[in-house]
């Protein structure tokens, strides 16, 4: 952590990126619309750090919002991708990495088949219409607060930065976002996470007409919502209703163990949807699962999809060096959640002596402090009330001591294999003063 204090340079840039680009950003939450403040303009990025154009130097706890589990700049993911780039970009024909690392990708979760996208977006939205094409079924539920991504049908409800950002702000009535047409909404059916009774009575309703139900097995985008186990097997009983379970593991997969969140929960879903540490960095998704809703896919089967970078080179070089440096070193996860328990309870102890209401989720390596004096949450609606003011001045004072927490209450962080002690403590003694200087 090196900070000058000086954000003119961040400040020069956002100036002339909001001339040129909505908002000034390509993602929204990037704005620090939340939090207020100059975004910091990142020119590089080093194992558990980010150097921002003015030189500030900082412990980085977004990991580009989850692919970058092994830190930055890892030497086996960046001599990947300088191998993959002399051989050309990209080939608009198969190429064998794509087959390298769909093996691997098969191996390691047990999906039958996969087919690779460039986003977690597309993911989620391919393997929804392919529910459909398979169910001959046109409705689709998720839930309150989950984020798949930003088609059209699945920003109803939505979370990440639609809780934050949309107009109506929080809790803002369906669709969560402008364009998205009623009739589309329509077909999404929203259900409320953790409470299996409501699933249940939905299925029993509309089951016949439900073509799929999507959900985060761990949600991030609410900030982190751990499911309990009769959640769980009320997503499972979908699937005596004929509807396709899908798990949408874009951010929990390879993240919260080798084979995800179906991995440590022990789930079985239908389809999953992989983003993210996919891609080690570089645009890739990926949708997989059962071999018979699998075959459906064009040019095997009836439902279309397409992608002219699909399978690039270097985005599957980049995927394959980190998916096998994960498999290489299995006890980076149990480094992980020892790194992430430790950070919970010193965030706990800090906000306490400085009399700061917090209740802290974490799993794994993802973790989300909640502003909001209540002992569990549990659900989006038990999420929603948390003091998004008093979260934004301990985020500010976090930054300013060289720590970069993601810029939003409704978001995990995410740990990588870069971080250690230093930066642990690094960080706990920052959150001390931050915490204090909430309440000031
Ligand atoms: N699903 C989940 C669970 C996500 O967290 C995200 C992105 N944060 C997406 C889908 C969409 O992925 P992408 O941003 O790569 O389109």
């Amino acid at each position: 952590m090196t900070i000058s204090g000086s954000t003119s340079q961040s400040e020069a840039l956002f100036s002339r990126a909001k001339a040129v680009t909505p908002g000034g950003v390509n993602s929204p939450v990037r704005a620090f619309k939340s939090v207020g403040g100059v975004p910091r303009f990142i020119v590089s990025a080093q194992g558990a750090y980010l150097t921002d154009v003015d030189g500030n130097r900082y412990v980085d706890y977004v990991g580009s919002w989850g692919p970058m589990i092994l830190g930055h700049d890892h030497p086996a993911v960046r001599e990947a991708i300088a191998g993959a780039l002399s051989t050309g970009t990209s080939f608009g024909a198969p190429s064998p990495r794509e087959v390298e690392l769909a093996e691997l990708v098969t191996q390691l979760t047990g999906a039958e088949r996969v087919r690779f996208v460039n986003s977690g977006t597309e993911a989620t939205m391919s393997a929804l219409r392919l529910a459909r094409g398979f169910t001959g079924r046109k409705f689709i539920v998720k839930f309150r607060g989950n984020y798949h991504g930003h088609a059209d049908g699945l920003l109803v409800e939505a979370g990440s930065g639609l809780m934050t950002n949309a107009e109506g702000g929080l809790g803002a009535a369906a669709p969560s976002s402008a364009g998205v047409p009623e009739e589309y909404a329509a077909l999404t059916l929203v259900g409320e996470y953790n409470d299996p009774a409501a699933l249940d009575q939905l299925i029993a309703e509309r089951g016949h007409e439900v073509a799929a139900v999507i959900f985060e097995p761990v949600v991030g985008n609410a900030g982190v919502l751990i499911p309990t186990p009769e959640f769980l097997a009320a997503l499972h009983r979908v699937k005596e209703a004929g509807v396709v379970l899908i798990a949408d593991e874009v951010m929990t997969g390879f993240r919260l163990s080798l084979n995800g969140a179906t991995g440590l929960l022990g789930l079985k879903p239908d389809l999953r949807c992989w983003g993210k540490i996919i891609g080690g960095g570089l645009p890739v998704g990926a949708y997989g699962g059962r071999a018979d809703i699998m075959d459906f896919v064009s040019p095997q089967g009836p439902v279309y999809q397409a992608g002219t970078l699909s399978g690039n080179p270097l985005a599957m070089a980049a995927g394959l060096a980190t998916l096998r440096e994960l498999q290489a070193n299995p006890g980076i996860y149990t480094q992980l959640e020892a790194y992430t328990t430790r950070l919970a309870n010193g965030l706990k102890g800090a906000a306490s002596s400085a009399g700061v209401p917090l209740t802290v989720n974490h799993v794994g390596s993802m973790l989300t402090a909640f502003f909001i004096d209540t002992p569990a949450v549990r659900t989006y609606t038990q999420a929603a009330p948390s003091d998004t003011k008093a979260f934004a001045r301990w985020f500010q004072a976090m930054l300013s001591r060289g720590v970069y927490w993601a810029p939003s209450q409704f978001e995990s962080i995410f740990i990588s294999a870069a971080h250690s002690d230093t930066q642990l403590n690094a960080t706990l003694e920052a959150a001390q003063t931050a915490f204090k200087e909430v309440n000031s």
